[in-house]
């Protein structure tokens, strides 16, 4: 696939998933849905091109997201490095980055990234509330759930339209994400 088409999928998909997108270079663009902000960055190589965690940060604008998400032929490789070069800052800078890497290989993009977007609006459900709403009991502590977030998209995985709900537990913090076909909630009435 060309890196052309991989971005305008990936942009596609995740304005699909509720996220407003500022193309910011070729290969980079950010994402944001409420108060969740994402890197998305699309690497054509399979390495860093520098070796100062300063330069990683200012250039993927890690300081003002929550997230990045690496779109690549290796993606988990590179993971590793951007990884290492946060711990680097650490060290060399103190310099403490909080942002969560997701990995997205392009020889499994539609699948992985789908993956990718629901870990990450379920680690981040407090930036993305979109409504409060009983959610039953939690398998976990048995407290009450709560649903956090609605949404509704065309499931790569599941091939097809989608309602995904994302529950919180407020007693002792389990979040669950789940989709359902839509056509058999039709089926169901
Ligand atoms: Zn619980």
């Amino acid at each position: 696939m060309r890196q052309d088409n991989i971005v305008e999928k990936t942009v596609r998909y995740l304005f699909e998933r509720g996220f407003i997108i500022h193309r910011l270079r070729r290969d980079l663009i950010k994402a944001e849905q409420r108060s969740l902000k994402v890197s998305v960055w699309f690497s054509e190589k399979d390495y860093l091109d520098w070796y100062d965690p300063l330069n990683l940060i200012d250039e993927f604008q890690l300081n003002d997201v929550q997230a990045l998400i690496i779109v690549a032929p290796r993606a988990y490789s590179i993971a590793d490095e951007v990884l290492h070069s946060l711990d680097r800052a650490r060290y060399w800078y103190d310099l403490f980055i909080d942002v969560k890497i997701y990995s997205v290989d392009i020889a499994m993009l539609e699948k992985c990234l789908e993956e990718s977007v629901n870990s990450l609006m379920t680690t981040f459900i407090d930036l993305v509330i979109n409504i409060v709403e009983d959610g039953g009991r939690c398998p976990r502590c048995l407290s009450n759930m709560y649903v956090l977030y609605i949404g509704k998209f065309h499931s790569n995985i599941l091939k097809s339209k989608v309602i995904e709900k994302i529950y919180r537990c407020p007693n002792c913090g389990l979040r669950i994400h789940r989709t359902m076909k839509i056509e058999n909630l039709h089926d169901a009435r």
